[in-house]
């Protein structure tokens, strides 16, 4: 189990940009085709934007065309968290960082093999660190 972080919205808002803070925070999602790490081919580790929780490895990213930062399978399942959202009348999967409950993104079924899985996630979610290649 991850331990957890908890802050009110004033708290986080003293520490992240509008944008991530309306994503993380209030679970909105970036217009397609806008976020940084989109294109982004280095390795390295994507951090949660929000507490610095490694969520995800450069070596499970590919280009799924959505217009947002795909993956198909986090680095460690104990790092996010999965719950049903049934907002604006569709059935998904949402992603959270199992730290500090921050919105990443959706889980889907259509994602390449092996996983199957693509996780789409909100570039402004998302911190990335360069590391140098194994
Ligand atoms: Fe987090």
């Amino acid at each position: 189990m991850m331990k957890k972080i908890t802050k009110s919205d004033k708290e986080w808002k003293e520490g992240l940009s509008s944008e991530a803070f309306s994503v993380l925070r209030k679970k909105q999602t970036e217009p397609p085709f806008t976020g940084i790490l989109l294109e982004n081919k280095d390795h390295g580790v994507y951090r949660c934007a929000g507490c610095g929780t490694p969520l995800f490895s450069s070596e499970s990213k590919f280009d799924s065309g959505t217009g947002w930062p795909s993956f198909t399978r986090p680095l460690a399942h104990d790092h996010i968290e999965e719950e049903q959202d049934t907002s604006y009348g569709m059935k998904r999967i949402e992603v959270r960082c199992a730290v500090c409950g921050g919105h990443l993104g959706h889980v889907f079924d259509d994602g390449p093999k092996p996983t199957g899985k693509r996780f789409c996630i909100n570039s402004v979610a998302l911190q990335f660190e360069k590391q140098p290649k194994k």
